[in-house]
This record gives C-alpha cells, structure tokens and sequence, in this order.
C-alpha cells in the first residue's frame, strides 16, 4: 500500500458527491440542525450495502449538498483529497442539479464546480500539483429533457473554458432506472460537441439490449462493464475496439455486484486474457471508504504485479484521460521523473 501511496496516479471514475470524506461531511452536518438527522445513515460508511442503498445515500447528500457555495466547498475538498493521495490528474463527474430551496440551477451548479477547480488552481500553484477536468454527468433516473439540458449546458461551458476543464459528459445513475438506449440522442449531442463520452454500461446483469445499443455510441471508455465479459455479443465489439474499461473494484464488491474474492474481479480476465486496457478508479471513495491508493493497491496485488508493473500500469492511464496532447506529454514527464528519481 505504501508504495501505491506513493505512486503518481489518475483518477478517471470519481463521482463527486460519492467522494465527500468524512471530514467534509462532518464539517457540513455539524452546521444544520436540520441535516443532523442524516449523520447516522451516512457515517461509518465502509460496510457493505446493496446497490438501492448506495442509491439511497446519493439521495441524502444530494439533501446535503443544495448551494452553489457548498459545492465549490466540497469541490475543493475532493480535488485536495485526491491530490493528497498523489492523484496527479483528475477527471471529477458530477450531475448539474436545480435545487428549488436554494435556487441552485444546473447552470449555477456547473459554474460552482468550475470555479472550485480554478479557485484550488490558484491557491495551490506549485504545492500539490493536480490537474482537474469536468465531465457533467446525465442521470439516467432522471428524464431525457433533463439530459438534453445538460449536454447543452457541457457544450456551452466547454467552449467557454476553451475545451480545457470540461472534456466530456458522464452517463451514470442508477443502473435499473429507465431503458439506457433512450438517452443515446443526448450523447450523440454532445459527440457532434466535441465531448468525449465515458458511459456506465452493463453494471447489473440482464442488460444485454441496451449494452449493445450503447455500444453503437463507441463511447471512449466504459464505466464497470461489469457482465461484458459473460457475453461475447458485446464482448467482442469492446475487445476488438479496445474500448478502455473504468474498474471500481472496491465498489463493486461493496455493492455487490462482482465476489469478494478481488482475483475473480472481471478485470482480471480483461487484463491477463488479453492486455484490455483497464483504468483502475474509485468510484465513490466516500461511500466505500476507499481511496485511489487502496484501490490500486488491490488490483495489482489481484494480478501479482511487480513495482515496475504497477508503475507501469499507472502510466498507461495517461493514454485514456480526455485532455489535450500537451497535458498528456506533461503527465509522462512527470511519471518519467518519478521513477528516475525512486530508482
Ligand atoms: P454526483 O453526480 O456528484 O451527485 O454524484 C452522485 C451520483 O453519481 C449518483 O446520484 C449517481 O447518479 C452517480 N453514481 C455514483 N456512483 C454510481 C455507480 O456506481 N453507478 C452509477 N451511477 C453512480
């Protein structure tokens, strides 16, 4: 683990308000009476819960999380999480939300989360060096309409950010919410915008249709992809396109979709049947008590690999990020530094 630790890393498949830490929630909790009731379902969060639950917690901190200064504040708090971690690029996904109460708008929500990313860009110049990119996510348990609006909205701040903060949109939400295949005009949208698309897709089992049907999309990479592998239909498109899967092992097991068992995670097929590129994330670090550290140090253990692996395997990650060539170049700089510098 410590190794890991120390290893610089990208974190492609982090959901923002699944990655609140306990600090931040307590920080919140302990300003409203009113939220205090929450406390006891959200803390103490590593154990094992069903999938409907995980989507139950999404829905108490969404009742946490109702202003635009919450969250640039809790914004902050993730990019400096994950750069404390070594975490040295960050694509963060969040859903643009309308907060009545409040009058958050999906607008001023994007805006609060571009302005963190700025904010923690100036404070931190040269300490902890991250870079952060937005992708807004579409919810799928919300409606098409909904979908549109943001997609919009990912084009508009896309082009005002010069395509450098928001690179792509996100497509996520509770797996057996609604059919998949209906939100594939929006993600056509926001393709002909330019934006890269990373699509959650075959997260529960039985979704073979709409599986395929997203495919058609060629999304750029593939959250979970958890029962690709049992059908060689789909299978084979994500194979032959090499088609990168984002891995959340501890995730999985917690919602128990995947065995505890980390060697018979689906990855481990992807990655030893056929070198697969596979990006190892965290998914929600706060709901799974987990970090980006812990997670790799999991999967490269899962597969027996060597430090020079390991190292190796972090690096690859940099193929897959949604940034610009220049970044890129600058990201393997600095893993090239690190190595000659803990040879
Ligand atoms: P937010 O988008 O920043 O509010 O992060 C929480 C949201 O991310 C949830 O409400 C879901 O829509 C989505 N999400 C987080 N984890 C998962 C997952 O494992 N599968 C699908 N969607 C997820």
């Amino acid at each position: 683990l410590k190794f890991c630790q120390e290893l610089p890393k990208i974190e492609l498949h982090a959901h923002l308000n699944g990655s609140l830490s306990d600090e931040t929630l307590n920080k919140l909790l302990r300003r409203g009476p009113t939220n205090n009731s929450y406390a006891s379902t959200i803390i103490g969060k590593g154990e094992r819960r069903t999938m409907q639950e995980g989507f139950e917690m999404f829905r108490i901190l969404h009742e946490i999380v109702v202003s635009p200064e919450i969250v640039v504040e809790v914004t902050k708090d993730v990019i400096t999480d994950f750069a404390l971690d070594q975490v040295k690029y960050l694509e963060l996904r969040s859903t643009p939300r309308n907060v009545l109460s409040s009058g958050m708008t999906k607008r001023s929500y994007m805006e609060a989360v571009l302005t963190a990313i700025q904010r923690y860009r100036e404070e931190n110049e040269d300490r902890c060096r991250i870079d952060v990119r937005y992708l807004p996510s579409i919810d799928r348990s919300k409606s098409v309409e909904e979908a549109h609006e943001t997609v919009k909205l990912a084009e508009e701040f896309s082009l005002s950010t010069n395509g450098n903060l928001v690179v792509g949109v996100d497509f996520s939400g509770n797996p057996h919410a609604n059919d998949g295949a209906d939100y594939i005009p929006p993600m056509m949208q926001a393709r002909r915008a330019n934006l890269h698309l990373a699509v959650h897709m075959a997260e529960v089992e039985g979704k073979k249709e709409e599986t395929k049907k997203l495919l058609e999309l060629l999304p750029d990479r593939i959250g979970h992809g958890t029962f690709i592998s049992n059908e060689p239909g789909v299978r084979d498109v994500v194979l032959k396109k090499r088609i990168p899967l984002e891995v959340c092992v501890t995730s999985n097991i917690k919602t128990c979709t995947v065995p505890e068992d980390h060697t018979k995670h689906h990855f481990t097929w992807w990655r030893q049947e056929h070198q697969h590129p596979c990006i190892v994330g965290t998914d929600d670090k706060g709901i799974f008590a987990t970090s980006l550290s812990n997670e790799y140090s999991i999967a490269a253990g899962a597969l027996g690999l060597s430090r020079r692996e390991t190292f190796n395997w972090s690096k690859e990650a940099i193929d897959h990020v949604f940034a610009d060539i220049d970044t890129k170049s600058r990201l393997r700089q600095t893993w090239d530094d690190y190595w000659k510098s803990n040879l």
